[in-house]
């Protein structure tokens, strides 16, 4: 599919004089958006530009060890700082998501910038409103095409560790340390050459998966106990979280990522579904394995979208009401 969007090679003659640039990535920031995110902001600040990284929301705890967070905005906290950064831009970069709503509360502030916007993502069906860039929704994530940006500029010699962690980072969660569909040949010859860097791996898994609190523990033991149906007839799994129950456990951000992921451990599971009662909005998540389109499925009923094996999307009605809509088409999109 072609879009109005000038391939991100022809940036070049832009970057050969310092800019000052600002770069973002998605509302509930995950690995891949703060990874990509802070790779780049790294690679750029090499190049001598001068770097204003912002988050549309909070970072999560998890991801709050990557070098270089410190000089991260969040948004939602800091939204003068951000809004001067953006206005003063000289370009500006969009990671890992294709259509300005993605970033929430900045949506309107993105779109009227006036800086030439530059796309690296992943994602299927981008929204033709970037002026250069790059969207390839084959590859395994935004990780991974900064990572051929880079080499695409030359620039190979000029990944450190600092780059390389940051890149491994979103690459490790957007494939589920290495094991889903899009684990290609290049991913581990990227990670390859990130290893003869240098780079140990070990240390960024722990501080990812294995960085938990006891609450954090006992809340995914009450999900999978309390919270999660299986509907054996559709191939299906649910999980509900009502406001009470992440209440109940102190759920921060971050603490119910990857949650959605548990019944497809479930062998017959093909498709499985999280809604999210999350403030004043009702978030759900989906996750499928082999041919099943959770893509096309979130933008036709959830004003939503993403990936054909993990996709998303938001309901206007209220919990409740979403999970008896969602019971009800249930019958009509799962999995044969
Ligand atoms: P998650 O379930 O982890 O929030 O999101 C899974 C995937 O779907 C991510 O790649 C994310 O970018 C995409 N996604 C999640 N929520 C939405 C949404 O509301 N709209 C769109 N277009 N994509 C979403
Ligand atoms: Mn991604």
């Amino acid at each position: 599919m072609h879009y109005a969007m000038l391939p991100i090679q022809d940036l070049q003659p832009l970057l050969q004089t310092p800019k000052k640039i600002f770069i973002t990535t998605h509302h509930k920031p995950d690995g891949d958006a703060i990874g990509s995110m802070m790779g780049l902001y790294h690679y750029l600040v090499k190049k001598g530009h001068a770097i204003t990284p912002v988050a549309p929301s909070e970072i999560p705890d998890f991801l709050m060890w990557i070098p270089g967070i410190e000089h991260a905005l969040n948004y939602e906290a800091e939204s003068k700082r951000a809004e001067t950064a953006l206005t003063e831009a000289e370009i500006v970069y969009c990671l890992d998501f294709n259509d300005y709503s993605r970033t929430k509360y900045m949506t309107e502030s993105l779109a009227q910038a006036k800086a030439p916007k530059v796309l690296i993502d992943h994602h299927l069906m981008p929204k033709p409103v970037w002026d250069y860039g790059v969207s390839m929704p084959a590859k395994s994530s935004t990780c991974e095409m900064v990572y051929d940006y880079i080499n695409l500029c030359g620039d190979n010699d000029l990944i450190d560790l600092n780059i390389a962690s940051c890149l491994y980072t979103g690459v490790m969660t957007d494939t589920g340390s290495f094991r889903f569909p899009v684990t290609t040949a290049s991913v581990h010859e990227m990670v390859a050459d990130f290893m003869r860097k240098g780079l140990n791996h070990s240390p960024i898994h722990e501080a990812v998966y294995d960085s938990w609190g006891v609450k954090r523990m006992q809340f995914l033991g009450y999900v999978l106990l309390e919270r999660m149906e299986i509907f054996p007839k559709y191939n299906a799994g649910l999980i509900c979280l009502s406001k009470k129950d992440l209440k109940l456990f102190d759920v921060n951000t971050g603490d119910t990522e990857g949650l959605v992921n548990y019944p497809l451990s479930i062998g017959s599971v093909k498709f499985a579904t999280m809604i999210t009662e999350r403030g004043d909005e009702v978030k759900l998540s989906f996750r499928s394995k082999g041919d099943f389109d959770v893509s096309t499925l979130a933008r036709t009923y959830f004003n939503g979208g993403g990936h054909f094996n993990a996709s998303g999307g938001t309901s206007k009605q209220s919990f409740e009401e979403t999970i008896t809509y969602f019971k009800e088409i249930l019958s009509d999109i799962h999995p044969r």
